[in-house]
């Protein structure tokens, strides 16, 4: 073989090996750009600057083979189309929560958080050692979507007020925005439960268009203001005890990467969701001294018999879902056996802890 013509066979044996021999220097030259469409305000603390952290993260671990532009709310596609956007292609990847697409599948609810269920440690476990992520894969494969778990806010506020919440009765008629299965509770105790943006809540709550709102938490509602627009700050967040927040990925788009980099984007999404845990951790303090001190608030704990009524109507609830959806059903017997075998461990662990801390 002269030199010309081993030059011409090696060129032509790489383009037909094609992504095994294209993931050598030239490459990596071509940087690949995705999109990320996300359900929150652009850089909006601790949701928006943590789907942010996902973009820089696969940038950086792919040395800069990869790059993400991150779009807010409305940007690029309204914020509860994030789903439809990633699914069709228009995004490759998506931040948002799960219990946003119920219109899609009731049993999605489940991978946010579910009323009086897990919290955040349980919520992980579950997930990655306790088979949660297999059904979620399993849950959104028929819309060509991979999801993975990419931020937890912790324990939640049960929300702002306008009146106090003394009894049940206080609940009744009560127009609160609380989205997924606690807006289904908050409706079996007379309550009307809407969902609306994140970004639109300030005004809906300001203008009395709304009762009430949950959102997340001291960080997250000290950044909206929402002390300017309702008297009473009630805990704890029954509702959401722990809701985790998701990347959604274009499988096609996911399934062109090299191996490499399909490695890099699952690894940033675990890495951001347990930063996104600590960040929260750590301002929640800050902005809970903020709104008592500076802002005033009255910062109250819901009844115990509230409390007590809330939880039963939750299991009724979630039990009612698993009865009359097969998805939910499948993903409810994996939840619960999950939780009768943590309960008694976090007895006596986290919770037999806290109560020794305050003693
Ligand atoms: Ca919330």
């Amino acid at each position: 073989m002269d030199r010309r013509s081993f030059i011409k066979g090696s060129a032509g044996t790489a383009l037909l090996a094609g992504t095994a021999v294209a993931s050598a220097p030239a490459h990596a030259r071509r940087r690949i750009r995705w999109k990320m469409v996300t359900a929150w305000p652009k850089n909006f603390p601790g949701l928006g600057t943590g789907a942010n952290n996902l973009a820089k993260l696969i940038q950086k671990l792919s040395g800069g083979r990869m790059k993400v532009k991150v779009y807010g709310a409305g940007e690029l596609v309204p914020p509860f189309e994030v789903f439809d956007a990633v699914a069709n292609g228009t995004a490759q990847m998506g931040h948002a929560a799960a219990y946003y697409w119920k219109g899609k599948s009731e049993a999605a609810q489940f991978f946010t958080t579910v009323p009086f269920g897990f919290n955040a440690l349980e919520m992980n476990a579950w997930l990655f050692h306790g088979g949660g992520m297999e059904l979620w894969r399993e849950l959104y494969a028929p819309f060509g979507l991979i999801p993975a778990a990419a931020g937890n806010t912790g324990v939640q506020m049960a929300g702002w007020f306008n009146k106090e919440i003394n009894s049940l009765a206080d609940l009744k008629g009560l127009k609160m925005r609380i989205p997924g299965l606690g807006g289904e509770v908050l409706k079996q105790a007379g309550g009307t439960p809407v969902n609306l943006p994140g970004g639109e809540l300030f005004t809906a709550l300001n203008s009395g268009a709304i009762d009430a709102t949950e959102w997340v938490g001291p960080y997250n509602d000290l950044a909206f203001g929402f002390y300017k627009a309702a008297k009473y700050y009630y805990y704890p967040g029954w509702h959401e005890p722990g809701s985790t927040l998701e990347a959604l990925i274009n499988r096609k788009a996911f399934e062109k990467l090299p191996k490499d980099l399909q490695s890099v984007v699952m690894q940033a999404c675990h890495i951001v969701n347990q930063d996104m845990l600590a960040e929260y951790t750590a301002r929640n303090n800050a902005a809970l001294h903020s709104l008592v001190h500076e802002h005033k608030v009255d910062v109250r704990k819901l009844p115990d018999d509230v409390l007590r009524r809330l939880r039963q109507l939750s299991e009724e609830v979630v039990a009612g879902l698993a009865d009359h959806n097969a998805a939910a059903g499948k993903v409810y017997a994996s939840y619960r056996h999950f939780r009768d075998q943590v309960l008694p461990w976090h007895d006596i662990s986290e919770r037999a802890y806290l109560n020794a801390r305050s003693l």
